[in-house]
């Protein structure tokens, strides 16, 4: 037997190898064990351990860098997700959350002297016209193109972010009033212009209100007052920027006491119809009425239709105010003609149609109904339509009109003259009647072309095969004038205010013309 074959317990080389195995299994994988001159079994078993070393080292290299490949990705994934969270999909802006988050962070860091954060918040007008008509195909290019125009014309460090529908912040850093008004009505004027989108001319204003911060306001807070402010700037309906004033906050409040009140007005019987009559001017006789709301409020005393009409509007409760005013109407329209007392007049009902009663598919069937009850014929109703609501109007509109005209109740065009007045577009409409606003009559007297002009707007009305009422007749000379260019119908205070059922009842009982002497 060679020297070379037998192993002594004192080899020095099991020393070593026993120390490499040992460093290799606490995980140092750089170690490696010197191999001998010797070349024999145990030199065999050293480099195969640092063989397996270097495997092991590779293996294990290798997974580190899959280690830090995933790592980065979930890093990615995660950042990607925070930045969904935080961005519109569509416009690609910061969406409400992140704004939120901005206006907090500014709310802590950004007062400095005269300049601090405020707020800008805008609503796009007749944006809901765009995408119920042209559809949301391009309701959605709209809204991309107010998004460049709106980050186009604020500056760098401005944030702008899109709140959801048509709604769109901006979180101006670092501002005097002067200077964020400046900035807010660059963007109501970059808005301004007409876009070309698929071949049409689309043309979308905005309401805009300003809320400058104020130190150790909640962003909460002051969203909800830049809020106010744009609700401010909508009613007004121009188009112009309003700046966040206290008053508003109070303006709000009376206006939210309002809602809750106008609910238990609707629900009670604290509304009440007037009716104001409609005079054939050649004959006096009376030939229809309208009927006009009103509230009589417990503490407030009577409210006129302005004043609660629009937030009946807004609100949606004017569904169940119309639904009333129709059933209420109808049926005292139907109590005149069955009492032998007021019968002779021969007259039909008026009622005011809002043009969100035109967008309720039920709205026809309400109609429909409440004349069956009263055992009517639909002819002796006729609905005033505003100009407006008609003109807005979209395919549901159309529908509803076509329908209320299949139906037999007549449909008249109310103040005619304030709005857009299109003939061609009169022409289409299903309507038999226009009613021409009483602003058109007011100036007769004090301009000498007024009568001319009304002559001209009789004539066109005719020439559209219309029938023509006009409405503020408040002097004799008025009444006569009418009648010498051939109008046939007329209505104002010189003939009757609006009246309550009563009284109507009484002077139908003992006049056959009108104003009762
Ligand atoms: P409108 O339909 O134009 O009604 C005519 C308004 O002119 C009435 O005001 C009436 O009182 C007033 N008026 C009548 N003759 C004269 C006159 O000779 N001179 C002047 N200066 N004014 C005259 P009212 O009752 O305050 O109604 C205001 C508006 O409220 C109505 O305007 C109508 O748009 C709306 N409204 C009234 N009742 C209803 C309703 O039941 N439903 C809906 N949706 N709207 C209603
Ligand atoms: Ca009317
Ligand atoms: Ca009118």
């Amino acid at each position: 037997m060679s020297e070379s074959n037998t192993y002594s317990g004192n080899d020095p080389r099991l020393g070593l190898l026993l120390d490499g195995i040992v460093k290799l299994a606490a995980g140092d994988l750089n170690a490696r064990i010197e191999v001998s001159d010797a070349r024999d079994e145990i030199d065999a078993v050293i480099m195969g351990t640092n063989l397996l070393a270097e495997d092991l080292q590779i293996i294990y290299a290798e997974l580190e860098q899959r280690v830090a490949a995933r790592t980065q990705q979930l890093h990615d994934a995660h950042r990607e997700m925070q930045l969904m969270a935080m961005t519109d999909p569509l416009t690609g802006l910061s969406n409400r959350s992140a704004f939120a988050d901005a206006l907090s962070d500014a709310q802590e860091t950004g007062h400095n002297g005269s300049q601090r954060p405020a707020i800008l918040l805008l609503d796009m007008n007749g944006f809901k016209a765009i995408n119920d008509s042209l559809g949301h195909t391009i309701g959605d290019i709209v809204l991309e193109t107010v998004a460049r125009r709106i980050s186009g014309a604020v500056r760098e460090q401005d944030m702008v972010a899109r709140m959801g529908g048509d709604e769109f912040a901006i979180l101006l850093h670092n501002v005097t009033p002067s200077m964020a008004t400046s900035i807010g009505n660059r963007v109501l004027a970059a808005l301004d212009s007409p876009m070309e989108i698929d071949g049409e001319h689309l043309r979308c204003g905005a309401s805009m209100g300003l809320r400058m911060a104020e130190a150790g306001q909640s962003a909460q807070n002051l969203m909800m007052e830049a809020d106010i402010a744009m609700y401010e700037s909508k009613t007004d309906g121009k188009g112009k920027l309003k700046i966040f004033q206290p008053a508003m906050l109070h303006a709000r409040q009376l206006r939210n006491q309002l809602v809750g009140d106008l609910k238990e007005a609707i629900a009670g019987s604290q509304l009440i119809l007037n009716y104001q009559p409609i005079i054939r001017l050649d004959t006096r006789g009376i030939e229809g009425v309208e009927a006009l709301v009103r509230w009589k409020h417990p503490t407030r005393g009577i409210i006129m239709p302005d004043e609660f009409i629009p937030i009946a509007e807004e609100t949606g409760m004017i569904s169940d105010l119309g639904g009333w005013v129709l059933r209420t109407a109808v049926g005292q329209l139907q109590q005149w003609r069955s009492d032998p007392l007021t019968a002779s007049h021969n007259f039909t009902m008026r009622i005011n149609v809002s043009a969100a009663d035109l967008q309720r598919l039920e709205f026809v069937e309400d109609v429909r109904d409440a004349l069956a009850e009263a055992g009517l014929d639909p002819s002796l109703l006729v609905l005033e339509l505003t100009e407006s609501a008609v003109i807005q109007g979209n395919d549901l509109d159309r529908y509803t009109l076509n329908s209320l005209r299949r139906l037999g109740v007549g449909l008249e065009i109310d103040d005619f003259g304030t709005g857009y007045s299109s003939i061609s577009y009169l022409r289409r409409l299903p309507v038999d009647a226009v009613k021409v606003d009483r602003t058109l009559l007011a100036a007769l007297g004090s301009d000498p072309s007024q009568p001319a002009l009304l002559a001209a707007v009789l004539q066109l009305i005719r020439a559209c095969g219309l029938n023509a009422v006009w409405e503020g007749i408040e002097t004799e000379e008025q009444a006569d004038y009418l009648l010498s260019i051939g109008c046939t119908s007329g209505q104002g205070y010189f003939f009757s205010r609006p009246l309550p059922a009563a009284d109507l009842t009484e002077q139908l009982k003992h006049h056959k013309t009108w104003p009762i002497s």
